[in-house]
C-alpha cells in the first residue's frame, strides 16, 4: 500500500512545483505523531525517559534544588514541551515532590494520540497548543526533551548558480530533493558564503521561534529551562536530517508521515538566541556528564539495591543513558535561567 501523505504530496509537486524541505518536514511530522504512539520495542524508537525513570527523576531533582535556592516561589507551573507518553513529567513531578516542589502541570503538545496518553497518567494537566497560552503568574520550569529535533529545519544548498533553498521535487515518481529556483545568497552569513558546491547550510527557524518565546518568558517571570537533544555545540555544514522506522534508519523521501523525521539541534544558535532576550546561559552539557554529576551512578546503585533481581537491566540503563558510544556524548543538555536566578547543577567547569 502506497502511505497517503506521499501521494498528497506527489500531487501537490506535480500540480505547483517543488515544496521547502521546511515545508515537507512539518507536514510529515504532524501526520506521524498525530495517530500513534512511536515509542518503545514495538514502535519507532526509544527516548531517555522511557529506558529509565533516572532520567526524569534526576530532572525533577534539578528543578527542585534550584527552585529552592531562589526562593521557593509560588505559584510555580511545570511546563513540558512534546511530553511524548508523559513519563518524564511523572518520574520528575514524584521526584520534587518529595523536596516539596508542586508545580501545576502544563504540557505543549499537538498529537491527539500522545495526549490521549498523557491525560492517563497526568489527569490534572493542562494542554496548550504552543506556549502563548501557559500562565504568566509566576515562574516557569520547562522541560524538553526531543523536542527541538522533531520542529522542521530549513536547508540551503550551494550551487553553480550561487546559494538555493533545497526542495523536494519529483523525479520518475519519486520525492528527491532539488535546488530551488530563487536565489538565497542574501539568507547566508557572509563569512560563510564561500562553501564548496554541494554545501548544504541547515537552520531551524521553529527553533528559534520557541527559543525566543520561552527566553521572553523566563526574562519576564522567572524560571529555568532545560532543552535535551541530540545536536553539536559549534555550526556546521551538511544535512543532518534523518528518518528512523521500527529503530532503523530509512530514507528521508521515501515514506512521509510513517517515519520519524528528525535534524540535529543547533545548540550555539540557540544559547546565542537566548541570551539576546536577556536570560543566563547556565551551559550546554553532553548528557552523560550531566547525569553523572548529578549523581546517576549513586541513583543507580540505590535501585539496584532496592531491587537486586533489576540490578543488572539497571546498570544497562544507566550505561545506555551515559555511555560514550550510547546516548551520553551525542545528546547535550542546555540550560538557561531568568537573570536573576541561582547556577543550576551539572553546568559548568565542575560538571
Ligand atoms: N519528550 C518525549 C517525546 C519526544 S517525541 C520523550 O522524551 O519521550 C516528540 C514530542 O513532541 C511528541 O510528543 C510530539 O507529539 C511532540 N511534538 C512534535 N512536534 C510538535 C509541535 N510542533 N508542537 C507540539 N508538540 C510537538
Amino acid at each position: 500500500m502506497i502511505p497517503p501523505l506521499l501521494d498528497t504530496f506527489k500531487r501537490l509537486i506535480t500540480n505547483t512545483g517543488p515544496i521547502s524541505i521546511a515545508h515537507y518536514i512539518a507536514e510529515s511530522n504532524a501526520h506521524y505523531y498525530a495517530r500513534r504512539d512511536p515509542f518503545g520495542v514495538a514502535g519507532d524508537f526509544i527516548t531517555a525517559p522511557e529506558i529509565s525513570q533516572m532520567f526524569g527523576e534526576l530532572i525533577g531533582l534539578w528543578l527542585a534544588d534550584i527552585w529552592i535556592r531562589a526562593g521557593r516561589t509560588e505559584p510555580v507551573h511545570y511546563v513540558e514541551l512534546g511530553p511524548g507518553r508523559g513519563t518524564l513529567a511523572r518520574d520528575a513531578l514524584g521526584a520534587a515532590k518529595r523536596y516539596g516542589l508542586v508545580p501545576s502541570t502544563h504540557f505543549v503538545e499537538t498529537s491527539t494520540a500522545l495526549k490521549a496518553l498523557q491525560l492517563e497518567l497526568h489527569p490534572q494537566a493542562i494542554w496548550h497548543a504552543d506556549l502563548s497560552t501557559v500562565p504568566s503568574d509566576g515562574p516557569l520550569l520547562i522541560v524538553a526533551n526531543e523536542f527541538l529535533d522533531a520542529l522542521p529545519v530549513r536547508q540551503l544548498v550551494r550551487t553553480q548558480q550561487g546559494w538555493r533553498e533545497r526542495m523536494v521535487g519529483l523525479a520518475d515518481d519519486r520525492l528527491v530533493p532539488v535546488a530551488g529556483s530563487a536565489s538565497m545568497d542574501a539568507a547566508v552569513p557572509a563569512d560563510r558564503r564561500d562553501a564548496p558546491e554541494g554545501a548544504i547550510l541547515e537552520t531551524s527557524p521553529a527553533a528559534a521561534a520557541v527559543m525566543y518565546e520561552v527566553a521572553g518568558r523566563l526574562a519576564a517571570q522567572g524560571g529555568t529551562a532545560l532543552f535535551i537533544d541530540y545536536g553539536h555545540a559549534e555550526p556546521r555544514f551538511g544535512s543532518s536530517l534523518q528518518a528512523v522506522r521500527a529503530h532503523r534508519k530509512v530514507d528521508v523521501f521515501s515514506a512521509p508521515g510513517e517515519a520519524d523525521l528528525t535534524a540535529h539541534v543547533d545548540f550555539s544558535a540557540l544559547a546565542s538566541i537566548a541570551q539576546s532576550r536577556g536570560v543566563r546561559w547556565l551551559g550546554t552539557e553532553e548528557q552523560g556528564r550531566w547525569l553523572r554529576a548529578l549523581g546517576i551512578e549513586a541513583r543507580a546503585d540505590a535501585l539496584a539495591a532496592f531491587a537486586p533481581a533489576q540490578a543488572a537491566a539497571i546498570h544497562t540503563a544507566r550505561e545506555r543513558l551515559t555511555g560514550e558510544g550510547q546516548m551520553g556524548v551525542l545528546f547535550k543538555v542546555m540550560g538557561i535561567t531568568a537573570p536573576d536566578w541561582p547556577d543550576g547543577a551539572g553546568f559548568g567547569p565542575t560538571a
